[in-house]
């Protein structure tokens, strides 16, 4: 049987078709009336000449028609190209040509978004709008779909390895690339996930990481394969976050850090009832201690630190404490889980020096993060130098940096992007961060490398304070000098109100080098 997604989606039918699929603003939808809207999109999309191969867009906050749309377009053996709803105009023209896309399917609500590049997409040639009801001028989405039969859909024939998925990168380091990942890609991460995270039929799943992103991308395989219940939100402030997880009984929920920060503020500020006990609580991208411990100790919830990225679909590591170590304290299991993990089944990853040579699993040899594994990309569409850049020897070379230890639990310590390079000694700027994140002041901190004359580079953080927090320049360097080799200490800090973040909540370190580059000329 070729491992193809749709799978998916038939045996959330087959078990569990009367079972609530997804709630979404109000709308409820079971896995049988889900399976009837994607067939109906299905048709609707081969109406206008949508056939395999072809790049269907897709521009939605989490909602059911985003939902629907995986399923709606991998039958057609369509490609899905999801877009971040927080680019630029001109993002979105580059990437819809780039793409060659046929289709765009867009949120009422974002559609202005596009307006001003509409006329210049070279490729697209409809346009899908989900109206709301109360729009008169075009046809709803939904009256749109309700011409379309519900019936079961003939499907086209797939192979595992046809790519289903066109994911751009989030753009933290640069010009976002395009992804090319396969059925058999999302299937064999879907499994690997479900099994990680003991995924059931009982899971009520809150979609906060946006399916747009390669972070929130996988759940609607791996929820929907077991039958659980997915809630949708189109804005997941902290407050609706805390309400929905009370409403629903979420169980499992995944966010980036800077959400999480978010929420845990609102936590101490408003003191909200969440009796909830949520079985997970799920993130990536080097969060502090600091929140670790915080959601483990005052909200009672089970941390999950992942590592992945949109090259391998994403996951390889998973930091859930094993069973051999259960012995461990809760301060010693929160401080494991600052640590990314260790690999997941179906991938292989290694910490290699310079000469492609294995460090020593000591726990603080540094190395690049290598991975082969089930989820590795085919390339990146339309960019073979950069394919053949980043895949060696059937290695995906990742461009993190870390540690791993005899257990096997590899540490990410930074981007090699973003290491800091002073008198000859690599920084860590996560370790740094880890660091201003215990000062009682500091919402949130960055720190880059800056040019200096003796040193090469010294730390710089870029820190947005916490409302009425006061503090110096002076006393953020000596707490960090306090808690820090000195040679890793801050330097120098500048105030903000706001930092530069990707749509997935990752701060653009890119941006913040750029800035300080500009305010020195
Ligand atoms: P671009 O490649 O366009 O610069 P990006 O690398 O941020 O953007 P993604 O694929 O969304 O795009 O993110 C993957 C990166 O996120 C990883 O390479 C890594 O740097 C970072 N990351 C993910 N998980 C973790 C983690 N647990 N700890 C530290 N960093 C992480
Ligand atoms: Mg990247």
């Amino acid at each position: 049987v070729p491992l193809v997604l749709s799978q998916f989606l038939d045996r959330a039918v087959t078990l569990y078709g009367d079972k609530e699929a997804v709630q979404c603003e109000g709308r409820v939808f079971t896995y049988r009336q889900l399976e009837g809207r994607v067939n109906q999109l299905s048709r609707g999309l081969q109406s206008i000449g949508v056939a395999k191969g072809d790049r269907v867009a897709y521009l939605a906050s989490n909602t059911v028609e985003m939902l629907e749309g995986f399923y709606g377009i991998y039958q057609l053996g369509a490609i899905m190209v999801p877009l971040n709803i927080r680019l630029k105009p001109e993002d979105y023209l580059f990437i819809l040509n780039h793409s060659e896309s046929k289709v765009l399917l867009v949120d009422q609500d974002l559609y202005e978004l596009i307006l001003p590049i509409k006329d210049l997409l070279q490729t697209v040639e409809h346009i899908i709008v989900h109206y709301k009801e109360e729009a008169t001028k075009e046809i709803g989405y939904d009256v749109w779909l309700a011409t379309f039969s519900p019936e079961s859909f003939k499907r086209a024939e797939l192979d595992e390895n046809d790519v289903c998925s066109l994911l751009y990168t989030s753009g933290t380091t640069g010009d976002p690339k395009g992804v090319m990942l396969t059925h058999r890609n999302n299937y064999l991460h879907a499994l690997s996930s479900m099994h990680h995270l003991r995924v059931t039929d009982e899971d009520i799943y809150l979609h906060v990481l946006p399916m747009f992103h390669v972070n929130g991308w996988g759940a609607p395989f791996y929820y929907t394969a077991n039958g659980a219940t997915h809630i949708c939100l189109k804005k997941a402030t902290p407050e609706a976050i805390f309400r929905e997880i009370e409403a629903k009984k979420v169980t499992v929920v995944h966010m980036a850090p800077t959400v999480l920060n978010s929420l845990l503020q609102y936590y101490d500020e408003h003191k909200p009832v969440v009796d909830q006990k949520v079985r997970i609580v799920l993130a990536g991208s080097a969060p502090p201690h600091a929140f670790i411990k915080k959601v483990e100790q005052e909200l009672g919830w089970e941390f999950i630190q992942v590592y992945g990225m949109t090259e391998s679909s994403p996951l390889s590591l998973i930091s859930r404490i094993l069973p051999q170590l259960s012995d461990l304290s809760d301060d010693e299991k929160s401080r494991l889980k600052v640590k990314a993990g260790y690999q997941m089944i179906g991938a292989e990853v290694k910490v290699v020096d310079e000469f492609g040579e294995e460090v020593p699993h000591d726990g603080t040899a540094t190395g690049e993060i290598v991975v082969r594994s089930n989820g590795v990309m085919k390339g990146y569409w339309k960019n073979e130098k950069a394919t053949l850049e980043a895949i060696k020897n059937g290695w995906l070379h990742t461009g993190d940096v870390g540690t791993i230890d005899e257990r096997g639990y590899i540490e990410i310590t930074d981007r090699k992007k973003d290491i800091i390079i002073s008198g000859g000694e690599n920084i860590s700027s996560i370790e740094v961060e880890g660091v201003l994140y215990d000062h009682p002041a500091i919402l949130e901190a960055a720190v880059i490398a800056i040019p200096h004359e003796k040193w090469g580079e010294t730390p710089h953080a870029y820190v947005v304070l916490r409302e009425n927090a006061e503090v110096t320049e002076q006393e953020i360097i000596d707490f960090s000098r306090s808690k820090l080799a000195h040679f890793k200490a801050i330097k120098s800090v500048t105030f903000t109100d706001e930092l530069p973040k990707t749509a997935s909540g990752k701060i653009q370190k890119v941006h913040l080098r750029n800035e300080h580059i500009e305010s020195m000329k």
